[in-house]
């Protein structure tokens, strides 16, 4: 039915067809899904390994469809790069995320940074520094409490004019995080040229470390040259107090998972921060 459905297209009239492809794909449902506000972000604290006290929140979109409930990222970022919509999309989460994290700092919740997941599209954009600049400067957050996460692989596709504008959001503050370091293709004389202030130690890792002495020594190996190179570190999916203190003793700065919390609503998120974890 689908194929006689696009052999008949031009029978159709134009906004008929319009309307039924925009009603059936994800793509027009994602466009709608950001006219209609249906995004909202949930956060998952960063804690310093050495205190376990909260340092930072990672932002996480969810979409929440009103026929499917709330989407994962993973099914609907890919179809959003695809077609372009992350700019728009990225571009409502660092304003989401940047205007909480101010306004939770105005109400007098403990200082905390906040990190947001920006992708390679967004980033091969030339503007995409000056939104950064724009969005900060709009919120009056403070430079030093935005992180951007930058998978490696998105690193190493960008232009060298976006290497530079990289460069001069971290002198003002911004600190650049490399995620899901270790499962890309990075060279590690990249780590030394291109502006960045940490890793962050993929899950897969976390998960196996303790049980696969393989990832146990990648683990360390990633850690030792973010020592040796001065950058700060963090890991995530952290589930269970042994890998929690595997992890601070081999000197990791700071941890996530689910040990410490699931990405929580906002509303939540303010509890826990007001409870003064
Ligand atoms: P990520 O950046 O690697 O984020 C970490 C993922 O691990 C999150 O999945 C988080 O909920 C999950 N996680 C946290 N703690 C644990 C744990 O202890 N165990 C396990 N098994 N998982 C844990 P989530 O929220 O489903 O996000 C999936 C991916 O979607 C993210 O992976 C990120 O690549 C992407 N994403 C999320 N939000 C955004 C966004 O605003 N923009 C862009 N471009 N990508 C986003
Ligand atoms: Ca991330
Ligand atoms: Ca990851
Ligand atoms: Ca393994």
């Amino acid at each position: 039915a689908k194929e006689q459905g696009r052999n008949n297209f031009q029978f159709y009239s134009a906004s008929y067809n319009l309307a039924t492809f925009e009603h059936l794909s994800l793509e027009g449902r994602l466009r709608r899904a950001l006219a209609n506000d249906e995004f909202e972000l949930h956060y998952q604290p960063q804690v310093r390994a050495e205190t376990g006290e909260i340092v930072g929140l990672e932002a996480l979109l969810r979409w929440n469809d009103p026929v499917e409930g709330l989407i994962s990222p993973d099914q609907f970022i890919p179809i959003a790069e695809n077609s372009g919509l992350i700019v728009p999309i990225g571009e409502w989460v660092l304003r989401q995320a940047c205007r909480q994290i101010s306004a939770w700092q105005a109400a007098g919740l403990s200082r905390v940074s906040v990190s947001v997941n920006v992708s390679a599209i967004q980033l091969q954009r030339q503007e995409c520094a000056t939104k950064v600049d724009q969005v900060l400067n709009e919120t009056g957050l403070d430079p030093r409490y935005l992180e951007l996460e930058i998978t490696e692989t998105a690193l190493m596709k960008v232009k060298p004019e976006v290497i530079d504008q990289l460069g001069a959001m971290q002198r003002k503050g911004v600190i650049i995080s490399l995620d899901d370091f270790g499962t890309g293709y990075s060279s590690l004389s990249l780590l030394q040229e291109l502006p960045i202030g940490k890793l962050k130690i993929d899950k897969s890792f976390v998960r196996d470390m303790l049980t696969d002495p393989k990832d146990a020594a990648i683990v360390s190996a990633i850690l030792l040259i973010a020592k040796s190179l001065g950058l700060k570190s963090a890991a995530e999916g952290v589930e269970t107090l042994e890998q929690a203190t595997w992890l601070a003793e081999k000197g990791c700065d700071k941890l996530q998972g689910y040990l410490i919390s699931r990405p929580l609503p906002a509303a939540e998120m303010a509890k826990l921060l007001k409870s003064g974890v």
